[in-house]
């Protein structure tokens, strides 16, 4: 098995790390040249907009990608660059699917957003411009012991929304369709045919360099909580910004803080435990360096995304759609991480983990190389809904974020309900995503 030496604690060398760290950024930097890149606001001359989006991941960039085409004047602002390494929509890959159990709210966004992921991507075609595919249509597995209420609550959801599936009734049906696995312990599956893989970072760039496109501004500084202020030309914040250069202002008749794992730092006492991010840990298998027959069993013609319910204790994983690796990663929260200055090096705990699963359900792989590894954090409300609201005393300030790991899927949607609650379309917002609905126990519910 090839990896990286690990020291004695069992993590891999700082030098590793910093390697991996530089490369993610400078990966974030390739997408400088195509925005415009807008670093004139100074403490004295400030800039001015409609509406300031602060976060550049998945959750800001269609924030602002939806505003601008509504004609706001927008300023995108991000500490570094969209879909950056630290956040959470800097992954490589993120799965899109429809099933969500009996949260069938989740299911309609993530229909409208693929939609949209989808029209994103003519869009492009037809420009001509040079990208890998942003979505992958490989389908979505789903794997169960039982015929569970989750299971059932999605089929009759999606039967609904008229979104095709496929039902597998028994262990040998799977077997036929997908003889890749191993099937012990499992009684039923269904595949989403028309689900699959974004490309999750190049997604995020893709969208906050729409979003210019359609008259956003970009300014790349680290925004504090907003001030009110009185002002005749009608701007009512002041939000306080760190530039390369210095301290820098932003006056914006209103505010979205799509921040991310970040919010509760900007806003620690309203949400230091009502958002808590936590550590996931993610493996990328090289399965070429095992053999090519074996690489091609697994390419995403032949195998699909999948999520393995495993008896509560989830299990998913995404083929190597573009070079990345075959993906897999536990489904479950990890320790609480501070986004800034968490050690980014995978534990051996959760590659012990990964194998072991492994070994059960795909045994042929469980010594398979490893490609690469992240460490990226989730940013949990207390049941895993999304927190799309107004700031409880700030007038003009929104909250857009709590993504609790699921919602990268759902950027194109929460853009959308955003922009209305933002431009007095839609008012209030959903009973799901307000502040108040948020409690400060982690009592996981979506899934
Ligand atoms: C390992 C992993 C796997 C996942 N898998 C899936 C999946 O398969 N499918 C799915 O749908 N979802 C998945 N998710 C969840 C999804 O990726 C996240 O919920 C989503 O990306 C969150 O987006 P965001 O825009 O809210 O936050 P982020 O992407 O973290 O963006 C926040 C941005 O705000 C910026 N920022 C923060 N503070 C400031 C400040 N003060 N000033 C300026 N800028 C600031 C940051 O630099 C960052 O760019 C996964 C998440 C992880 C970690």
């Amino acid at each position: 098995m090839k990896t990286s030496k690990k020291d004695s604690k069992g993590k891999r060398p700082a030098a590793a790390r910093t390697d991996s760290q530089r490369r993610q950024l400078l990966a974030g930097l390739a997408c400088l040249p195509a925005l415009l890149w807008w670093n004139k606001a100074s403490a004295t001359t400030p800039l001015v907009c409609d509406v300031a989006v602060i976060g550049a991941g998945v959750f800001g960039s269609w924030i602002a990608w939806h505003l601008a085409q509504r004609g706001q004047q927008v300023v995108l602002v991000d500490a570094y660059a969209p879909g950056n390494g630290l956040s959470s929509s800097g992954g490589d890959t993120r799965v899109i699917r429809m099933a969500y159990g009996p949260d069938a709210i989740y299911s309609r966004m993530a229909a409208e957003s693929l939609t949209q992921w989808q029209k994103l991507g003519q869009a492009l075609d037809a420009r001509h411009r040079p990208s890998t595919p942003l979505f992958h249509p490989t389908g979505v597995l789903w794997l169960s012991r039982h015929r569970n209420g989750y299971f059932n609550h999605s089929l009759d959801t999606l039967q609904a929304l008229g979104i095709p599936t496929r039902v597998f009734d028994s262990p040998s049906a799977l077997q036929r369709a997908y003889p890749q696995m191993d099937y012990h312990g499992i009684g039923t599956g269904f595949l989403e045919p028309g689900s699959g893989a974004l490309a999750a970072r190049q997604c995020v760039r893709v969208v906050a360099e729409e979003a210019m496109r359609n008259g956003a501004r970009w300014l790349q500084a680290t925004a504090a909580a907003p001030e009110p202020v009185a002002s005749q030309k009608g701007e009512r914040l002041r939000i306080p910004l760190r530039t390369a250069t210095g301290p820098a202002q932003l006056l914006a008749r209103q505010a979205v803080y799509a921040c991310g794992a970040w919010l509760p730092k900007v806003f620690p006492q309203l949400l230091s435990r009502r958002i808590v991010p936590t550590r996931q840990e993610v493996f990328y298998l090289n399965l070429k360096a095992v053999s090519a027959p074996l690489a091609a069993r697994y390419a995403p013609a032949r195998f699909p995304v999948w999520a393995d319910f495993n008896d509560g204790d989830v299990f998913y994983g995404i083929p190597d759609v573009a070079g990345y690796g075959f993906k897999i990663a536990h489904d479950k929260h990890g320790p609480v991480m501070d986004p800034d200055t968490a050690d980014r090096r995978v534990s051996e705990a959760a590659e012990r983990e990964m194998r072991a699963y492994l070994r059960k359900r795909f045994p042929e792989l469980a010594e398979a190389p490893l490609a690469s590894v992240r460490v990226c954090q989730y940013e949990n409300t207390s049941n895993g809904d999304f927190l799309l609201d107004r700031h409880p005393t700030l007038p003009n300030v929104w909250l857009a974020g709590g993504g609790s790991g699921h919602s990268f899927k759902h950027g194109p949607a929460v853009g959308r309900w955003m922009a209305e609650l933002v431009t007095g379309a839609r008012t209030p917002t959903h009973p799901r995503f307000t502040l108040s609905s948020k409690d400060t126990t982690q009592k996981r519910a979506v899934i």
